[in-house]
């Protein structure tokens, strides 16, 4: 089965034989040391400045979510949330469980964020914004040099979940005044999930601990702390940290830039080839980790099932209103040209006995 998913995505082998591995005891100098380069390599990739400081979770990516919002966030706030598909709204729903004020801006399947709208959301209440920096579920990618210089404006806390964004499309903390980043193993790391990674600017650093965490598990402070001597303060995922520490080494060796050039010649490749089947890309702006096809017949659910028994090929189904109209190709994790023109073939040939 080859997966064009967008998470958990086909892992490297050299992931898959770290994984095969028995696990060494992490209370070690040498764990600490491999946390500590790992801890800098991310920090570096983001952009982010020297005094700024990353915390690793033992969670899937909601969680640190989750974490990103009660660490910085309590009911004196107004947190301004883009509600642009399933993760916005998952956004909402993390606020509505802490009694955290907010501001929602809604938008429908196909709706391009603006400044305009922004802007008319804006009050003098807000203190931060939340962002899926690429919406997963419909493949907007939002315009982040729009929403840092809005944020900039009105000195909003910015936090950026870049789950799906992050190694795929261009994103710079300190160049677009990010707070707050959250990444997660299981996207274009192409690790197995279970790890989750907040980044933190320095005056997000400072900013910790602001609102009493009520949480024992993701208060971020004792994160920091353990963090300065290369630990963690509970089990962490030792395994996937280990084939995180692997991942870094090889993509500072290609070099950011050509990884992400990579993921976009693959996605600019997968849209050239499906130009004249009987679907549509639409037209808002797209993430290079995946692309969304448009079925106007309705068929999105039957052609993934196909895909899937015949081919063995597996794409991203949607959930909910889009189920029948939206199927997701990923770009990200061990994917090749090849890999494109085998689900094209199959696309191809599918859809075109389904006209008959
Ligand atoms: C995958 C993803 C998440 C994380 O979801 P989990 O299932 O909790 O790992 C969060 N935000 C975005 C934008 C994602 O793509």
């Amino acid at each position: 089965m080859k997966l064009f998913t967008v998470g958990p995505v086909e892992m490297y082998q050299e992931t898959l034989n770290i994984s095969g591995r028995q696990l060494p005891y992490f209370r070690t100098n040498e764990f600490s040391q491999m946390m500590l380069y790992s801890e800098k390599t991310l920090l570096e990739l983001a952009g982010a400045s020297d005094d700024s400081r990353a915390v690793f979770l033992t969670a899937s990516g909601t969680g640190a979510m989750e974490a990103s919002i009660v660490n910085f966030l309590s009911q004196e706030d107004n947190a301004l949330i883009i509600d642009g598909g399933s993760f916005g709204h998952r956004f909402v729903e993390i606020c509505q469980r802490h009694h955290i004020p907010k501001t929602v801006v809604t938008l429908n399947f196909g709706e391009v964020l603006t400044r305009e709208a922004l802007e008319d959301a804006y009050t003098a209440d807000i203190t931060a914004l939340l962002v899926n920096l690429h919406e997963t579920s419909t493949g907007q990618l939002y315009d982040i040099k729009m929403i840092s210089d809005f944020c900039r404006k009105h000195d909003i806390f910015l936090i950026v979940d870049a789950i799906s964004a992050f190694l795929a499309d261009p994103i710079n903390m300190q160049e677009d005044g990010i707070d707050v980043l959250i990444l997660s193993s299981q996207k274009a790391f192409a690790l197995p999930p279970g790890l989750s990674t907040v980044l933190l600017s320095a005056r997000a650093v400072n900013g910790v601990g602001r609102p009493n965490c009520e949480m024992l598990y993701f208060d971020l402070s004792t994160y920091l702390k353990n963090g300065e001597r290369g630990q963690t303060p509970f089990t962490p995922a030792v395994g996937v940290l280990l084939a995180l520490h692997n991942r870094l080494q090889e993509i500072k060796k290609t070099g950011l830039e050509n990884v992400r050039k990579g993921i976009r010649d693959l996605a600019l490749d997968f849209r050239s080839r499906v130009d004249n089947l009987p679907i549509s890309i639409p037209n808002y702006p797209l993430s290079n980790a995946m692309t969304p096809i448009y079925f106007p017949m309705r068929n999105a659910k039957r052609v993934y099932d196909t895909l899937r028994k015949e081919f063995g090929l597996n794409v991203t189904p949607n959930g909910g209103i889009l189920s029948d109209v939206l199927l997701r190709v990923g770009h990200i994790g061990n994917l090749s040209v090849e890999d494109n023109i085998c689900l094209v073939a199959a696309l191809t040939e599918l859809l075109g006995r389904n006209n008959k």
